[in-house]
């Protein structure tokens, strides 16, 4: 039988081991740091924004491998997209990971779907999350850091 299971861990190996779009972007590009201190996942994520459009992101940190797979899908998965696009991205991706119902579509996540078994550790779901939170509050323009806690 296919193992879909250790499929997925072997993306969240890889991810984490070289995680993609990981380094800094300078000015004007903006930038802002999450926190999960649950974990001890730090990151800073860094963004080009091109009128509505994410032009490049990079993220940079340390943490457990979940929050730097988790980061490194992210960017891989809003690069390029409206920021309208990325959010709707981020919404499926926390139900996915939130929702008891299992029902939901998961090949309309694409890779982001290698981390649903996530669900089953509550704990680590905002080692996923992290990176997600802090691109929605640079998108709106925050600019004080963000916790999980
Ligand atoms: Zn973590």
């Amino acid at each position: 039988m296919f193992d879909l299971k250790d499929l997925y861990q072997e993306v969240i190996v890889d991810h984490n081991r070289s995680p993609r779009n990981f380094g800094e972007l300078g000015p004007p590009g903006r930038k802002l740091e999450g926190f999960n201190p649950l974990c001890g996942d730090r990151l800073t994520l860094y963004l080009d924004q091109d009128g509505d459009r994410i032009a490049d992101i990079k993220f940079n940190g340390s943490g457990c491998a979940i929050s730097i797979a988790s980061a490194s899908l992210m960017t891989e998965g809003v690069k390029g997209k409206s920021v309208r696009e990325a959010e709707t991205v981020f919404a499926g991706f926390h139900e996915l990971l939130t929702c008891a119902d299992l029902d939901i579509d998961m090949t309309r996540m694409g890779k982001l779907a290698v981390l649903a078994g996530v669900r089953d550790y509550p704990s680590r779901v905002k080692c996923a999350t992290l990176c997600w939170h802090t691109l929605h509050a640079l998108l709106a323009g925050d600019e004080a850091p963000v916790s999980t806690e």
